[in-house]
């Protein structure tokens, strides 16, 4: 069946500004024909017309930073734990509360018990509402240093073979975390952060020679130290990054997804829900060096992806236009940001087929009821979402 979405405002993803009283064609799942209202030549009675006056057409929205298996909110690290049953069916449905919000390609970048990669499957097979979904599977970090759910290595080999088990397992992408030691699990003499330069290197070769992507979790100065040397293709959070850093990140092509919804649910529950003072300042800390960062990485050239980090921080799911928001406050581009949310967000995933509207291109798309380039604020106001040329929401 055809589609037309008709005199419709369009933004599509490719860097052109948005343009008025265009149409767009869908056949097959397909973006088929994209142009002016006056110039289609198709038959109105043959397709299925949705009128898009006042309304603007984006391509859907993708979030690269996602963990369906917690809820977020102030007690979200407890989440992650709660019994696999609850787990499970809340993961259904936070997954399609982040479709309802206009994402519809998402990267789960760490679950216990793998539920990403099962959580994946089940969308591809149109079982459940939700994104298309990338997985990593469950963190891999060092012995000591991270959630104790992570996968959790203590050399090169236990490193090799657990991201051999990960790809195995069925991950899109893998998923490393750099830290300090938790507090009193330091042996005497070890170095600060046992997830050195040289495991890294190894975990990068080891993903890229199985042709995968590998993302990396670095929120300190010392993780963004060395992840931007490392190679990975992208750093998660990476809220202490240093001029250096930035410069050996534009060298690597090391793309940035900064997360800064973080800090911001993070100040909401300092006073929300009474936080000890030192969360506040923790937070507060955060929010400084992570708005440097993003606007310097957005200055020098960096390759910016949208991410929320929903679930994986305090941040609840399917708030992506507060994301928006933060990285526009900071001083990035609208146009920078939504093209951070769709095709630089599909050059960071390898989605070829996604992230913009182009005749060919997958049809996924979003419509909203402003213009996100005049007030990306109007990434709040979705009517609805298509996936793959149907209606989802
Ligand atoms: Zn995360």
């Amino acid at each position: 069946m055809s589609l037309l979405i008709d005199n419709v405002r369009l933004w599509d993803g490719t860097g052109s500004p948005a343009r008025a009283r265009m149409s767009v064609e869908v056949r097959d799942g397909r973006v088929f024909w994209v142009g002016p209202v006056a110039d289609w030549q198709g038959n109105r009675a043959s397709v299925r017309v949705i009128d898009g006056s006042a309304r603007t057409l984006i391509p859907g929205l993708m979030d690269c930073h996602v963990h369906y298996s917690s809820p977020g909110g102030p007690d979200w690290i407890a989440r992650f734990t709660d019994p696999l049953p609850e787990i499970s069916i809340r993961a259904v449905e936070l997954a399609e509360t982040s479709l309802r919000s206009g994402i519809t390609t998402a990267r789960d970048v760490g679950a216990p018990h793998a539920i990403n990669i099962k959580l994946a499957r089940a969308s591809k097979a149109g079982e459940i509402r939700a994104p298309t979904i990338h997985p990593a599977g469950t963190w891999i970090a060092h012995r000591g240093t991270y959630v104790p759910f992570a996968r959790l290595f203590g050399d090169a080999n236990e490193l090799r073979e657990a991201i051999r088990e990960e790809i195995e397992a069925g991950v899109s992408l893998v998923k490393v975390a750099l830290s300090g030691w938790n507090e009193g699990a330091r042996p005497k003499d070890a170095s600060d952060i046992p997830f050195d330069a040289r495991l890294l290197s190894v975990a990068v070769q080891e993903a890229h020679r199985a042709g995968y992507k590998i993302a990396c979790h670095a929120n300190d100065r010392e993780s963004c130290h060395i992840a931007a040397r490392s190679g990975v293709d992208s750093i998660e959070h990476g809220m202490f990054l240093e001029k250096e850093d930035v410069e050996a990140m534009v060298t690597n092509k090391t793309f940035l997804v900064p997360t800064m919804s973080v800090w911001d649910a993070m100040l909401y529950y300092a006073s929300a829900v009474d936080w000890p003072e030192s969360r506040r300042t923790r937070a507060e800390g955060l929010r400084e060096g992570s708005r440097k960062s993003v606007l310097m990485a957005s200055q020098m050239g960096v390759q910016i992806a949208l991410g929320t980090d929903a679930g994986g921080g305090a941040a609840r799911h399917g708030r992506i236009a507060r994301e928006a928001e933060l990285m526009v406050d900071c001083g990035m581009s609208v146009q920078d940001v939504l093209l951070a949310a769709t095709s630089r967000a599909a050059g960071l995933i390898g989605e070829t087929e996604r992230g913009s509207i182009q005749a060919g291109k997958i049809a996924d798309l979003v419509l909203l009821d402003a213009d996100p380039t005049e007030n990306v604020a109007a990434l709040r106001l979705v009517a609805s979402v298509y996936q793959g040329g149907m209606r989802a929401v």
